[in-house]
């Protein structure tokens, strides 16, 4: 394994696209500080140390939580750090934004493959008069032909439209308790790695806006990262709201989960970059 690759952390504080609370536009600079904060250091699990390594770097906001960004400009955005060949991870906002991210590695990468780790299905047709919401971007994704490949994992609350969309479109869907081993085994890259925080239980990651208890350990997602067969070419991690956490805590399971993901990104062995 040789370290290469050069990774970009954006963030897209969005948050107009929730249909619940606002506040994950602040997410972006809550995460910022934890990573960067001196009651730990940037040293991931593999051993890549993010403090040192320079194939990262942080490319900063698209738009600003005053001035939010429209799907247009992130995907404009996203494309030319594409177009540079990075991989790239961002903050959002809220999770509707996985659609235009979405749609910009789709324009890069064809046949891509969608990891999404939520409480949520995220599959509505559309929600309160809305079919850009967060609670529909793989609706967006998925009937656009932007990936070739779906599969969920800890979801929980799919109703009878949402497990119509998922058999629609093909979405793989696993519950917590089920066993995505051999699905997360058979993934071919490109693939693109979709995390909403809510996917935990609240337990870990309290600051969020859709409460569902009984999720996943911080651990089982750092093992699903772990356990991707290939770094993935994109990732995001949305739906952190600094409103509702509680000394930080979330917004350091974010870092957490963000430091991972580069570390895994960096860590892609020589010949099999794309
Ligand atoms: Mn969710
Ligand atoms: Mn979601």
């Amino acid at each position: 394994m040789h370290e290469t690759g050069m990774v970009a952390v954006v963030g897209v504080p969005l948050d107009v696209n929730s249909s619940f609370l606002r506040g994950s536009a602040k997410a972006p600079e809550r995460i910022r500080e934890a990573l960067h904060n001196d009651s730990s250091n940037m040293s991931a699990e593999n051993g890549v140390d993010l403090g040192s390594n320079k194939g990262w770097r942080d490319a900063g906001d698209i738009g600003s939580a005053d001035q939010q960004p429209s799907f247009a400009e992130i995907e404009e955005h996203l494309g030319r750090l594409l177009a540079a060949k990075s991989r790239i991870v961002v903050l959002g906002g809220d999770h509707s934004i996985s659609y235009p991210l979405v749609r910009a590695h789709a324009r890069h990468h064809t046949e891509l493959t969608i990891i999404h780790l939520d409480a949520h299905p995220d599959l509505y047709d559309e929600l309160e008069g809305s079919r850009i919401s967060h609670g529909c971007p793989f609706a967006r994704i998925m009937e656009h032909g932007l990936a070739k490949r779906m599969v969920s994992i800890g979801i929980r609350t799919a109703n009878a439209h949402q497990r119509q969309q998922a058999e629609r479109f093909g979405v793989e869907t696993f519950g917590v308790g089920d066993d995505w081993t051999a699905a997360l085994a058979s993934l071919r890259p490109p693939l693109y790695l979709s995390i909403d925080l809510d996917v935990l239980d609240p337990a870990f990651a309290p600051g969020i806006s859709h409460y569902e208890p009984g999720g996943l350990s911080t651990r089982d997602v750092l093992e699903i990262i772990r356990g991707l067969p290939e770094p993935p070419t994109g990732a995001d991690i949305v739906e952190l709201n600094p409103d509702r956490d509680r000394h930080g805590v979330t917004a350091m399971v974010a870092a957490k989960l963000l430091k991972e993901i580069i570390a895994h990104m960096l860590l892609v062995p020589r010949g099999d970059r794309r």
